[in-house]
């Protein structure tokens, strides 16, 4: 096991430059190590996984190389609700008696029954080394004031503050409070640094200026974290909000049932540095469960490495991404991942995948319109038909009509696919994203 992170270890760029520059070969060395140690602990302590191994044939016994994961089974969200529905509180996945968990994260599902996500003390303690080293890594530094916009009631991302803290910034515990509350706290308080979903850091950002304040000049901040949605990787969005505040965007990755970021991007911003010691990446074709090549767009499966509470192995995220091991520029060698979607928000046109993200790129990138949008698909004689919504940006002069043609004319070209209808509407008709923006109407 690496040590946690110590001084020793922090350089100018690096927060614990013992794991984050660990040379490729003695990182996978150490995962399969620690992946090892977690099979034979998640077999002896979790009864679900006693019974899957046994299920499918598999002991922790037969895993010789980090290849050997994929004769284990897969689990995914369902499994989780199940299991813990099966077995309350915690689910039989838990590998640990309920007295040593100390926090619970929850997401809630279509049935309106939230998933907890357990961890220990421990547990917990190692997610907030890893957020503070992913917020360093974003450069995030002990002079910073940090604007933590994140709800803190049972979502896994409203910990993630005491990350910051850790680092030693002047962690500011907003929460999720209305617009006009935080922009009162960023002009007030001068925070430098923030986190909070893309649609609202563009949000916040148009209300501040009908506030008749400047995001850019009135406000100090000059680091923005977004996480939730992909907008944060798509250049044209990105550079909309950095222009809007003048501040540096920062990509991170969370998810509810491990960490609330186990990934975020370096000072390159180029992918998403994914905390390959406390977990492993496999990105497999999402029909097929088959390896992606480096590149190829695929569903992340990830399986814990450390966690004791509730270890998840083979873990189908539903997110996709596609991934890079090479070195980084910034010097760290854990591999990078782009996030493109989520697998429900794909959408199949004439055989052709599309997800509301390739969409984004292409309305973000005209600058007569105001970047919002939204997506509607619709069945016309078994045919999913898709349309789509945009705004004009007020004070422009295009015309409807070629403003619609331009939007048609980039999906066309870069996925050979254009929108059935493009209807153009006035700048604000759309409606805001308060927290997570929902892009897809499907009437089908
Ligand atoms: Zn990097």
């Amino acid at each position: 096991m690496p040590d946690t992170c110590t001084s020793t270890n922090r350089t100018d760029v690096f927060w614990d430059a013992s794991v984050e520059t660990l040379p490729r070969a003695e990182l996978e060395a150490l995962q399969l190590r620690l992946l090892k140690d977690h099979l034979d602990f998640a077999f002896r302590n979790s009864g679900y996984y006693r019974q899957s191994f046994a299920d499918n044939g598999v002991s922790p016994r037969d895993l010789d190389s980090l290849h050997d994961l994929d004769k284990f089974p897969f689990i995914n969200k369902q499994t989780l609700r199940e299991r813990q529905t099966a077995h309350p509180l915690l689910g039989d996945i838990t590998a640990v008696a309920e007295r040593e968990v100390v926090y619970v994260s929850a997401s809630s599902g279509s049935t309106g029954v939230p998933t907890l996500s357990p961890f220990t003390g421990k547990d917990f303690d190692d997610w907030q080394d890893l957020q503070a080293r992913l917020f360093y890594q974003a450069g995030m530094r002990d002079h910073d004031r940090y604007l933590h916009a994140l709800n803190f009631s049972l979502f896994v991302g409203g910990p993630d503050v005491i990350g910051a803290q850790r680092l030693g910034a002047l962690c500011i515990w907003a929460g999720t409070v209305p617009a006009e509350r935080l922009l009162f706290f960023a002009k007030e308080l001068q925070p430098t640094v923030t986190w909070t979903t893309p649609s609202y850091a563009w949000y916040l950002g148009e209300t501040a200026l009908t506030e008749g304040m400047d995001p850019a000049r009135d406000l100090a901040i000059r680091r923005i974290i977004v996480a939730g949605e992909p907008g944060g990787s798509i250049p044209e969005t990105r550079r909309a909000i950095e222009n809007l505040w003048n501040a540096e965007l920062y990509d991170f990755y969370g998810i509810s049932d491990i960490f609330g970021a186990c990934a975020g991007m370096c000072s390159e911003r180029e992918g998403l540095h994914i905390a390959e010691d406390h977990m492993l990446v496999e990105v497999l074709d999402p029909v097929s469960g088959k390896p992606c090549a480096h590149g190829e767009k695929g569903e992340l499966v990830l399986t814990t490495l450390q966690k004791r509470a509730r270890p998840m192995i083979r873990f189908r995220t539903g997110d996709i991404v596609t991934r890079d091991a090479a070195p980084c520029f910034c010097g760290r060698t854990h591999a990078r991942i782009w996030i493109h979607g989520r697998t429900d928000d794909m959408f199949i046109i004439n055989g052709v995948n599309l997800f509301p993200s390739d969409v984004e790129v292409a309305v973000r990138s005209i600058p007569e319109a105001t970047g919002e949008y939204r997506i509607i698909l619709t069945r016309e004689q078994h045919l999913t038909r898709f349309h789509l919504e945009i705004e004009q940006r007020k004070g422009t002069a295009t015309s409807n009509q070629a403003l619609a043609e331009q939007v048609r004319l980039l999906l066309r070209n870069r996925h050979g696919i254009a929108p059935h209808t493009v209807k153009v509407l006035d700048d604000g008709a759309l409606p805001r994203a308060v927290h997570k923006a929902k892009r897809v109407l499907d009437n089908r």
